[in-house]
């Protein structure tokens, strides 16, 4: 097979030796527009040898790089990938774990697939697809989950992510429309069909179970809780009493459903389907008396021209969850916007504690998991951070 070649601007050899995933159309010499989006290609230096292999991205970012080398990119290719990937989940606990069996398989640049997202839930996969590139050779990847799995997989969803809206995924005959799934011992019900992402928020995962140190005896407010992974772990760890609050129904039907499979219908908790700042501007949170809040809104900002709106929003949240809480109280706040970096985070942080005149304390920085690896030459792949704080 051989791809076209595109040679490098002359010094433009930079972000390849530094191994960034990502080569910018202003890198790149010749007839840009002969390319089209989804194709394999060669990148080349200046002197004609070849650097890179990867998909041509049509936009600003020119080419998602799969590999530092001249390879072929076919089902090989992938299933050494996806074993690769799948020896890292093993090694660390993470797949084959007997209380836990939904992880992310393929994390993007982290896996050195840029664009590809594949979770696995219990034996179903759900690949995500984020370029043209990969949505051209998700035949191969299908091909390769199988052989990774030695066929052990009942289903392989596939779910197209543009950057709109998600399009309806496609299914296999007989595909059910969700699977229940083991996170830490705990039940959770996965639809992929419908649901957000690829069904689940699997990187909150370690920090929904972080919130079981904090729960015992509080009265919680789970504020942009999905289908209520903080409230289930909160309540099953002994909080005194649990508030799950999302703006969508179907979000809360999801709590419900958790509650049940988890044998806490009985349990002090209530749900609230409300937006998030209208909620907290009312009587009833002002007179809630929470001594945890957990805040885990959408990402506020897709892109960097969003980034400086998006810092107020997070500011202007933090802040009202502050003003309510119980001196004492414990505020778990997260950010998944990628635009976002830590240091950001914790200054627009201390801007809403300095808003509200209250004293705040970090007690522990919170991170993606294992499963979400992040390049080292690739920094952008970090999104998920959060804190804890407690608020005095
Ligand atoms: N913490 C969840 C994941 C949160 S995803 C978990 O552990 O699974 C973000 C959630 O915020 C989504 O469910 C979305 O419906 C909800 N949301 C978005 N905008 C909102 C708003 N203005 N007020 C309340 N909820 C909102």
């Amino acid at each position: 097979m051989t791809y076209p070649i595109i040679k490098l601007k002359p010094r433009k050899l930079q972000s390849i030796e530094r191994r960034h995933p990502w080569i910018f159309s202003g890198a790149l010499s010749g007839d840009l527009q002969q390319y089209e989006e989804g194709q394999p290609v060669h990148v080349a230096d200046e002197r004609g040898q070849i650097r890179a292999t990867g998909h041509w991205g049509a936009g600003s970012i020119a080419v998602r790089v799969l590999s530092f080398d001249q390879v072929e990119i076919n089902v090989e290719f992938y299933t050494t990938r996806l074993q690769n990937a799948l020896a890292l989940r093993k090694a660390i606990g993470i797949a084959d774990n007997a209380e836990t069996n939904g992880y992310r398989l393929i994390h993007g640049e982290g896996d050195g697939l840029p664009g590809l997202v594949i979770d696995i839930y219990k034996d179903v996969a759900v690949i995500q697809m984020h370029s043209k590139g990969m949505v051209e050779d998700v035949a191969m990847i299908r091909e390769a989950l199988k052989a990774c799995y030695d066929n052990a997989l009942l289903h392989i969803v596939e779910k197209r992510a543009d950057h709109k809206r998600e399009q309806t995924p496609k299914l296999e005959v007989g595909t059910p429309p969700g699977t229940e799934i083991l996170e830490n011992g705990l039940k959770f019900y996965v639809d992929w069909l419908t649901g957000q992402k690829t069904g689940f928020f699997i990187d909150q995962r370690e920090n929904r179970a972080l919130i079981g140190k904090y729960a015992p005896g509080r009265k919680v407010l789970n504020a942009f809780c999905y289908s209520g992974g903080f409230s289930i772990y909160a309540l099953k760890a002994g909080a005194a009493e649990v508030h799950s609050l999302d703006s969508s129904e179907k979000a809360i039907t999801l709590v419900d459903a958790h509650l049940k499979l988890n044998d806490l219908q009985e349990s002090n908790h209530t749900s609230i389907c409300a937006d998030a700042m209208v909620y907290f501007n009312g009587a009833q949170a002002r007179d809630a008396r929470y001594d945890l809040i957990v805040l885990d809104p959408p990402a506020f900002a897709k892109h960097r021209s969003a980034r400086h709106a998006a810092v107020q929003a997070y500011k202007r949240l933090n802040a009202k969850a502050m003003e309510i809480i119980e001196p004492g109280g414990i505020l778990i706040t997260f950010s998944c916007s990628q635009v976002v970096t830590p240091e950001l985070f914790n200054h627009t942080i201390a801007a809403a504690a300095m808003e509200c005149g209250r004293s705040v304390r970090i007690l522990r920085h919170l991170h993606q998991p294992e499963d979400h690896p992040v390049s080292i030459f690739h920094p952008e792949g970090e999104y998920l951070k959060g804190l804890v704080l407690c608020v005095d």
